[in-house]
């Protein structure tokens, strides 16, 4: 380590030595192959040497930028953040750097204070450049980037409104949905369950396909209107059949709620009819205790017994059923003693990267898209590692 503290000791004098002795101008010099050299070792991802060949580089001659700024980069990449803002705010006091250079440094400081989480003074860089024709969009995605890590949704949404439609492949609907489900969620936070509410059906007529909103909806009329509740759960089903079955236990568990179960079975039974949607044991009990046996039967029925997993899970639940007959269909007694290992617990899974959590995250904290992540039961994923052999 001790090569970088005198490494960065030279540049500092060198700098200053520079700075108060300029050379007529400081234009792009003609590089050594050992620049070349490095680039190369930057190409092939080997950073290690790449950084070993610049840092020795910035040794014998500090006025090369290009070696600057690629050695910054390596310090940002490395987690350094301090020596990389120290070697781009250097570069950006020569008082004679050509400006489109004065810009490509700036570009890296602005970064350099994102990654340091120094979200303030990264926001003023990228507004600046914002105004240059070559570093528009990049400047404006980071400028995104820092409301979304910093949660400043209405900073958000109203650049999101000046962006093209699409921006880092999402597009600018899917973004403002979510950034209205972010504020929604702000205000049940605070318990203001109107304005969620407002915000929630707002997010849904930005982007009708908002899984998010549907599922903020349904949890908030679940505390006073059940009807209400209970069809926006079912539009997730019908958004993404992923969520069956743990949607399927939420509206299960409104049933604890109200004494006329009707409404939950006839939904349920709505469910059961939908095509693609594989057997889901919560909807034969329940259609099992609340109805009869022979509706359950049929809902059994329905089902191609030669699929192996439909199968197997269908063998296990009327097994549990013999098991439970002294039950005697009480509904609460199903939803609170009820535990299956088919439904009981829930992983959530990103469809994009296959980030795997125990709560369910709108954005994937690993690749930092939105509503990539879905519900899997622990036979789900058995059965996804069965399908991708
Ligand atoms: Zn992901």
């Amino acid at each position: 380590m001790t090569y970088i503290v005198i490494g960065l000791t030279l540049v500092i004098v060198l700098s200053a030595y520079f700075y108060l002795k300029p050379k007529p101008a400081v234009t792009k010099n003609i590089f050594n192959a050992e620049y070349y050299r490095g680039l190369n070792y930057l190409l092939n991802n080997e950073e290690e040497k790449a950084f070993k060949i610049f840092a020795a580089l910035m040794d014998v001659d500090s006025s090369t930028i290009e070696t600057h700024l690629a050695l910054g980069g390596l310090y940002r990449k490395r987690g350094e953040f301090d020596k990389a803002i120290l070697i781009h705010q250097n570069l950006l006091s020569r008082p004679t750097l050509e400006i489109e250079l004065k810009n490509q440094a700036l570009y890296e400081l602005a970064k350099d204070f994102f990654s340091a989480g120094l979200y303030d003074r990264s926001e003023r860089i990228f507004k600046n450049l914002s105004e240059i024709k070559s570093y528009k969009n990049s400047s404006l995605e980071y400028l995104l980037k820092i409301y979304e890590v910093s949660k400043d949704w209405e900073k958000a949404i109203e650049l999101v409104k000046s962006m093209d439609s699409i921006i880092n492949n999402e597009k600018t609907s899917v973004l403002l949905s979510q950034y209205y489900c972010e504020i929604s969620n702000n205000y049940n936070k605070q318990n203001q369950i109107e304005k969620s509410i407002a915000i929630s059906k707002k997010a849904l007529k930005t982007n009708i396909g908002c899984i998010r909103a549907n599922y903020q909806l349904a949890k908030y009329y679940s505390k006073n209107d059940i009807g209400i509740s209970v069809q926006y759960y079912y539009s997730i089903i019908l958004l993404n059949k992923k969520f069956s079955k743990y949607v399927v236990s939420k509206i299960i568990s409104l049933a604890k709620e109200i004494q006329n179960t009707g409404l939950i079975l006839k939904t349920l039974m709505n469910i059961s009819k939908i095509k693609e949607i594989p057997f889901i044991p919560d909807i034969y009990f329940f259609i099992l205790y609340e109805k009869d046996k022979t509706e359950a039967m049929n809902y059994i029925n329905s089902f191609d017994r030669k699929n192996v997993i439909d199968n197997f899970i269908i063998t296990h639940t009327l097994a549990s059923t013999e098991e439970h007959t002294n039950l005697n269909g009480i509904v609460h007694d199903l939803v609170n003693s009820y535990k299956n290992i088919f439904s009981s617990s829930y992983y959530f899974i990103c469809n994009n990267c296959g980030y795997k959590s125990n709560e369910l995250n709108w954005m994937c904290p690993s690749c930092n898209t939105w509503e990539t992540i879905v519900p899997k039961s622990a036979i789900d994923i058995i059965v996804d590692g069965k399908n991708s052999e």
